[in-house]
């Protein structure tokens, strides 16, 4: 759980420093901004996330939201089913087309390219900032050109830099150096992870147990996956500012 919450501390920097890159381009009068209601990066898209990031995404989707788990493989399965596998440009398994602007279905746990598109900037051949509008968005007010490098420019036209790609997947992959070379689709890494973290969880539950003498009921507020799945009310807080170290997982 320390890997989850260190990992968690840098999705939460990534968002600071995108609010900041927004607040700055406006203030520089070249606002960069999503077209309302767009959402249209994940319908050809699909992501491929670090071990990690996978393991994240399961013990939300564990705790949280064991519904889309279903939708999950049954997505799977019918194309299975079609004699089909999935397409890398196919839409995200977890994107929704019946809410346009949030079409995000694990938006808490999304991973760390999900989070960075269209609001970062990469690193070009001679190691300078590199930042280019998604397609979606218009062009900045009397330029034609969509791509803007090296740090005198982004710092003139936008007032500061763009959070930069490199840095944050350095810091994610620094998290778990072993599975640095295991980036994967999302659709090859989360059903290894769901297994995975699945296990930890009723280990949890096993070791609680062990150490009650009475059995306690399940408060009505615990989310009913997690009841389903058996764990036990100290596994989960609702509570955004609980720490997620207190959880009884081993890192
Ligand atoms: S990043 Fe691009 S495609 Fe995605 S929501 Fe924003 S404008 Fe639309
Ligand atoms: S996880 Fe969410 S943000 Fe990422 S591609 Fe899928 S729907 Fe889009």
């Amino acid at each position: 759980m320390r890997r989850f919450s260190a990992l968690d501390r840098i999705y939460a920097r990534i968002e600071n420093s995108q609010q900041d890159f927004k607040q700055a381009s406006s203030q520089a009068e070249n606002s960069i901004a999503c077209p309302p209601r767009c959402g249209t990066c994940c319908t050809h898209f699909t992501p491929d996330v670090t071990p990690l990031e996978a393991e994240r995404l399961a013990y939300y989707l564990l705790v949280e939201r064991k519904d889309l788990i279903e939708r999950f493989f049954s997505q799977i399965e019918s194309l299975a089913k079609a004699g089909e596998s999935w397409a890398v440009d196919k839409a995200c398994p977890f994107w929704n087309p019946d809410r346009p602007g949030e079409n995000c279905m694990v938006y808490p746990a999304r991973a760390l390219i999900c989070r960075l598109f269209g609001y970062c900037a990469v690193l070009d051949k001679q190691e300078r900032p590199s930042f280019a509008l998604c397609d979606k968005m218009p062009s900045l007010a009397g330029r034609s050109e969509r791509i803007f490098t090296g740090e005198d420019t982004l710092q003139r036209l936008f007032g500061r830099r763009p959070p930069l790609m490199d840095e944050f997947s350095r810091e994610v992959l620094a998290l778990d150096p072993s599975g640095a070379g295991e980036r994967r689709s999302v659709i090859e890494a989360l059903p290894v992870a769901l297994g995975k973290i699945s296990l930890l969880l009723r280990l949890a539950e096993t070791d609680e147990d062990s150490r009650s003498t009475a059995p306690v009921a399940a408060p009505a507020s615990m989310p009913a996956a997690q009841r389903s799945f058996g764990l036990s009310a100290g596994l989960y807080s609702s509570d955004a500012d609980s720490d997620p170290d207190d959880f009884p997982i081993a890192s």
